[in-house]
């Protein structure tokens, strides 16, 4: 008998898992690996959190949140695009908000546009849901243009999932292609899911949404990055007015998987979402500085604008065997594949210290040098 079944075995995790499995035997790696900040809460969010605890804020709260939550990230959206009494759901991070928008839109067939290279949990839960996922090239410069998704559009197209900063690439899109996109969805009626969990952290420039742009756009923010609080899982989704139906039947889905967000923590992230993360952000666009400067010089790489991520071009393009020698020099770095259907980069993390960082750097250009 196979216990296993067929849904679950599309899932492959094996990219990952070997790249942890390699970094097991490493002495003091430079981890460029992991997707999560370096720093801790701020203290504020964190006394905000024991409170509510000690307070006895324990027990389950309503499906969809608590509602001075709600009411705040409702007003919050409603003074950013306009829209009227937009519909807020708590959630279980922005990976419960995407886990939960994919079961209640797609149907076996429906085809969802994801700018390659992505986050991989499109690719998995667009598999998971029996959707299929058509890929944009955004290579060289990883921003996405209407023109490049137009040709992708077919009579099954349902869903456009953008990023923006973005996980791999850094990228953050331009004004003008948010609005050349949102012309796109608009002429086709697609649902646009906008993921926007690096907002904060844009160094250039403030990071727009489609959703200033296009109404049928399902908004998705979190408090992993900014406030330094992965583990609580905390995230949030807005959707316009008129979508009602579509957000009760993720309210209904909520109800029945993850139940509900941590109450203390909903409770605390009304204290983090007043908290002003400007100080982190000039550190880490510190960091990416540090980044771009320590590698242009070997590496032929965009210069990131937000996230905190760098997708750097390989010497060889092979990052496999590229990644197998900077971990065989105790940097650890992830192969573009894990992220796309091309093997010719390599993500870097640079949510570490800028000591790792200047090591790291120069240890990856000491490689190039080889080749
Ligand atoms: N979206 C993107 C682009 C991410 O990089 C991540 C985490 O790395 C998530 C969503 C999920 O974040 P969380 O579930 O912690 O809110």
């Amino acid at each position: 008998m196979d216990y296993i079944s067929a849904r679950s075995k599309k899932i492959d995790a094996s990219g990952i898992r070997k790249i942890w499995e390699l970094a097991q035997k490493m002495k003091d790696p430079v981890d460029f690996s992991i997707g999560s900040p370096d720093f801790d809460a701020p203290a504020e969010v964190k006394q905000a959190a024991i409170d509510a605890i000690s307070g006895g804020s324990n027990g389950y709260t309503l499906t969809a949140g608590i509602a001075a939550l709600r009411e705040k990230i409702a007003s919050d959206i409603t003074a950013e695009f306009g829209w009227e009494k937009p519909l807020a759901m708590v959630t279980c991070g922005v990976s419960g908000a995407l886990h939960l928008a994919f079961m209640a839109t797609l149907n076996p067939g429906d085809e969802v546009l994801v700018p390659d290279p992505y986050f991989v949990m499109y690719h998995h839960l667009t598999n998971l849901s029996g959707g299929t996922c058509v890929y944009v090239d955004t290579y060289p410069d990883f921003h996405l243009s209407a023109e490049k998704v137009a040709e992708k559009i077919t009579s099954k197209t349902k869903m456009l999932v953008l990023n923006s900063p973005g996980n791999p690439t850094g990228a953050i899109y331009t004004e003008q292609q948010l609005k050349d996109l949102a012309d796109l969805a608009r002429k086709h009626e697609l649902l646009v899911i906008s993921d926007e969990i690096y907002k904060e952290f844009s160094y250039d420039r403030a990071s727009g949404s489609i959703a200033s742009y296009y109404e049928n756009t399902i908004v998705m923010r979190g408090m992993s990055k900014a406030y330094g609080i992965p583990g609580w899982r905390m995230g949030y989704m807005a959707l316009p007015n008129h979508l009602e139906e579509l957000f009760e039947r993720m309210a209904a889905l909520q109800q029945y998987t993850f139940v509900c967000a941590p109450q203390p923590f909903q409770l605390a992230t009304i204290k983090a979402l007043d908290h002003d993360c400007s100080d982190q952000v000039d550190i880490y666009r510190k960091k990416r500085d540090l980044v771009y400067e320590g590698l242009k010089g070997e590496f032929d790489l965009v210069k990131p604008e937000g996230a905190f991520y760098a997708f750097v071009p390989t010497p060889n393009d092979d990052a496999t065997e590229f990644v197998t020698r900077a971990i065989a020099n105790d940097v650890l770095v992830i192969p573009g594949k894990v992220f796309s259907s091309r093997d010719t980069h390599f993500r870097i993390s640079y949510a570490t210290s800028e000591e790792k960082i200047k090591v790291g750097c120069e240890r990856l250009c000491k490689i190039a040098r080889e080749y």
